[in-house]
């Protein structure tokens, strides 16, 4: 059983640098001497997580009860921790302090294991109820009781889940190589020159494992179950497959400025469809049972009642999985309406039947995954389609298959292009005939076409209380995206773009506060930090270099176009997106 104490020394390691690689070094000698058993809880917590993105569970505590935790547990008032708090502005720093000047001896303190941590945290969600606050409560003062100083500060920061200690998921990824495949690779890093050092020519063998783990990821989506099958070696790496009503990351596409662009990159003939502007859907049937996932692979099956019932009735097989976007219209023209008039529907947890009559969705189903047992991912898209089309009834306004055409041709291509246009959809996507499915990747025979300049989604990561009568309101957002690592760069502020009042699809003042209020994690006066979890689209005039914000660009009259409710930080535009926009806008 792992000590706690020797994960927070990997905390400190890596946060007390700023290179990647060294990062990635001190991470892969660490789980090196990982047990296999011990790896589900650690895997969770050096991403600075209790639950992962799947686990249904959310953490959910606020800041106000770590306040009180710190006071129990260090014997100070509510007061000196308060104080404390706005001297630091980090509850972390707080936990590490306060619990460093602890007068009474805790010479019969037990030490703290990973297990006991993890325990402790993971129940936290699942106390309701009657004094449930007070439990909660408990659980963490133990915790902090029996914690050093620095183990204090990163139990006070995994349970606001802000961990600061800056390894991202392409990081952890690498450290897996680096861990488990480090002897087939030859592989050995120079801490000196910050180099990864292979035998000969072991590169190509070193991006194999890399892809290898990569895809195993994409398959599985969770870092810990990737992680154990690594442990095993690389036969059991290989051979993970489609897993039914396990989301498996869907496949994305890379912009182009136009038809003949599209044509360069996925060939000729290609599959060209409608893009669609609505929700991401990869729907999974066994049996009688349908789940739906979104882009986020977040499960969205009771929100979406009727587009189950469609599933069970117009597509035959007993166990598959397809993949679609949802699009709202409207019941009376019948004529699509924009993602934003629907999104509320991800997130509604009552009146559901209510709302998805006032507003239906269709489903336009462009792929299918699996069939009766059987992987269709590594098939050509030509053949996806054929099995697509013999086992879908389609059925207008409820559902159907994306519309497309096969051409080889401009002009053809280009009337099509049009003919989306005209019928109100974003554009269109190009599709390599050939091609297998690729699992969350962007450059993988997929490219869209789109007349706008290309939006951003930002992550909100700060905001700032506004004047007068708005000023319970937070009215200004410090916005982000990510690196390739998955780390945040700032890339400046907006606050234009929203309403003050609620009207369809709007994005308000009000909603915006809703959501970013239980994510504070500091205040600095007017100033908040918050939680990064909300993504925002933003559009903008132009992009410019900057020595502002860490990303090195900043956006010119940027303006909130909407809410990316299905969308969350991973989903981010990357600085290699936006280095690829700068670039284009220069030509
Ligand atoms: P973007 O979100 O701009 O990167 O565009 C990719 C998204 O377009 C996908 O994630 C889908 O949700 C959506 N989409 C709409 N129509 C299609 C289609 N026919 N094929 C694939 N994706 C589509």
């Amino acid at each position: 059983m792992m000590m706690y104490s020797k994960l927070v020394s990997l905390y400190e390691d890596m946060q007390s640098t700023p290179k990647r690689l060294l990062k990635t070094y001190y991470l892969s000698e660490f789980l090196k001497k990982v047990e296999i058993e011990d790896l589900d809880n650690l895997i969770n917590l050096i991403r600075g997580k209790v639950f992962s993105e799947q686990d249904k569970e959310k953490l959910g505590v606020s800041s106000k009860l770590i306040v009180k935790a710190i006071s129990i547990s260090t014997g100070m008032s509510l007061r000196e921790v308060e104080d404390e708090w706005r001297r630091t502005g980090d509850l972390g720093l707080v936990a590490e302090n306060l619990v460093g000047k602890k007068k009474q001896v805790t010479l019969f303190s037990t030490k703290l294991s990973v297990k006991k941590v993890f325990d402790n945290l993971r129940r936290l969600p699942l106390v309701e109820g009657l004094g449930s606050v007070e439990k909660k409560l408990n659980l963490i003062a133990e915790l902090l009781t029996s914690a050093k100083p620095l183990e204090a500060k990163y139990i006070v920061r995994t349970v606001l889940e802000e961990m600061r200690v800056g390894v991202g998921d392409g990081s952890i990824r690498d450290a897996f190589v680096w861990a488990w495949f480090d002897k087939e690779i030859g592989l050995t890093y120079d801490k000196e020159a910050n180099n990864i050092v292979f035998d000969e020519d072991k590169r190509d063998v070193y991006n194999e494992y890399v892809a290898l783990v990569e895809r195993a990821y994409n398959m599985l989506n969770e870092f810990r179950e990737v992680a154990k099958l690594c442990k095993q070696g690389k036969k059991a790496l290989g051979r993970v497959g489609i897993k039914i009503n396990k989301p498996l990351k869907v496949m994305l596409a890379q912009k182009v400025e136009g038809i003949d662009e599209g044509f360069k990159k996925v060939g000729r003939p290609a599959r060209i469809e409608y893009k669609y502007d609505g929700f991401r859907m990869q729907i999974h049937k066994v049996g009688d049972k349908v789940t739906l996932f979104t882009r986020r692979l977040e499960n969205v099956t009771t929100q979406f009642p009727e587009i189950i019932d469609y599933v069970k009735k117009n597509v035959s097989g007993k166990e598959f999985i397809i993949d679609g976007e949802a699009v709202g219209f409207d019941k009376k023209t019948g004529e699509y309406m924009p993602f934003q008039k629907i999104s509320q529907r991800i997130r509604r947890k009552y009146d559901i039947k209510k709302l998805s009559e006032k507003l239906p969705v269709e489903l336009n189903v462009f792929d299918i995954l699996y069939y009766q047992g059987k992987s269709l991912i590594e098939e050509p898209l030509e053949n996806r389609l054929e099995k697509l089309r013999k086992i879908l009834k389609e059925t207008p306004k409820k559902i159907i298959l994306a519309k497309g055409i096969i051409t080889e041709d401009d002009k053809t291509a280009e009337k099509f292009y049009k003919d989306s246009l005209n019928a109100g959809e974003e554009g269109v996507i190009m599709k390599r005939l050939d091609g297998p499915y690729k699992p969350g990747n962007r450059v993988g025979g997929w490219v869209k076409i789109k007349p706008v300049m290309e939006s951003l989604d930002v992550v909100v990561t700060g905001a700032e209380w506004g004047e007068g009568k708005r000023s319970s309101w937070l009215t200004s957002f410090k916005i982000g995206i990510i690196d390739e690592a998955g780390e945040l760069l700032e890339i400046g502020k907006v606050g234009t773009g929203i309403k003050e009042l609620e009207s369809e699809g709007a994005v308000t003042f009000e909603r915006m506060t809703e959501l970013l209020k239980p994510l504070i994690i500091e205040e600095h006066g007017k100033e908040v930090i918050v939680r990064a979890e909300v993504v925002i689209e933003v559009n903008y005039e132009e992009i410019q270099k900057s020595t502002n914000y860490s990303s090195g660009f900043a956006l010119r009259f940027p303006r909130v176009a909407r809410l990316r409710e299905d969308r969350g930080v991973d989903d981010a535009s990357t600085i290699f997106m936006v280095e690829e926009f700068f670039k284009k806008q220069k030509r």
